[in-house]
């Protein structure tokens, strides 16, 4: 499933090639993603120059001049790509946007989990109402020690699950919440409410790092924008903890344990994470 650094990754490939143009023509090869597809034949959407690629959260937004907006999500096997509009159609790309150039943008998702919503937004640059709730990005000012000490406040939920909480903080799916917690030593099941001040100050510090890192290797996997899989890409060799079940911990050598948290599978070493024994 593409995760925070890989739509990221996708965001920063499109931002360098949509921006100036605009779709001339909007082909839809499938009735419904997980959303209908229809609203994609309105012809507003034409002939209006895309300002802006942006993301939030793990949706993509392609701004247009006219305070319309595209909002992706690239559901569990969306990829994207930008090719000249001759190159012959993918099987599960099911839509194609001309732009005037004459280069296509695909989206293509054999489970069509993902969506393309058309919305119109309050001003330039505004959020679409359709991500309203959502907490600050990991990555901007917003995401302090001192917010998620609060946030974490007098919660009971285990700190693995408040993390990937998208009202508390977006885009800390499960890789990157097990890595986090590692390199920060708290147990993933401690409650949010016990994490002090100090652990959110590690715990901010090793979230940002870790994402950063991802992003880092997801690009360099891409670096051609021939497409995104939605796998690790070179992050895989960077873990720490994740999916290593009995493995020697990279710190201290104790076997690495999995459990099983919110219904995710979940690593943590005994003697580097331990449990809060209140
Ligand atoms: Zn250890």
């Amino acid at each position: 499933m593409p995760e925070l650094p890989e739509v990221e990754t996708v965001k920063r490939a499109l931002e360098a090639r949509l921006p100036g143009h605009e779709f001339v023509r909007i082909e839809t090869f499938v009735p419904a993603l997980r959303y209908r597809l229809e609203p994609l034949h309105d012809a507003a959407l034409l002939h209006d120059t895309i300002i802006s690629v942006r993301r939030r959260a793990r949706y993509l937004i392609i701004e247009l001049a006219g305070c319309r907006a595209l909002v992706l999500h690239l559901g569990m096997t969306g990829t994207v790509r930008i090719v000249p509009a001759e190159t012959p159609r993918l099987k599960h790309e099911h839509v194609v946007f001309y732009l005037e150039n004459g280069d296509t943008f695909r989206f293509d998702d054999p489970r069509r989990f993902g969506f393309i919503q058309p919305c119109r937004l309050e001003a330039p640059g505004a959020e679409p109402a359709l991500l309203a709730g959502l907490g600050p990005e990991p990555l901007s000012t917003a995401f302090t020690p001192e917010y998620l000490a609060k946030a974490f406040a007098g919660r009971r939920t285990r700190v693995k699950t408040a993390l990937m909480d998208n009202a508390i903080v977006v885009g800390i799916g499960n890789i990157y919440a097990n890595e986090s917690l590692f390199l920060s030593g708290i147990n993933p099941l401690t409650p949010a409410g016990r994490i002090t001040l100090e652990q959110c100050r590690l715990l901010v510090d090793n979230v940002r790092d870790t994402l950063q890192r991802a992003i880092t290797a997801g690009g360099t996997t891409i670096s051609d924008f021939k497409g995104v899989d939605g796998s690790e890409g070179k992050f895989v060799q960077q873990l720490h903890i994740y999916g290593k079940d009995g493995e020697p911990c990279p710190h201290c050598g104790t076997p690495i344990r999995r459990v099983v948290i919110g219904g995710r599978g979940s690593f943590y070493c005994s003697k580097c994470q331990k449990a809060d024994r209140e």
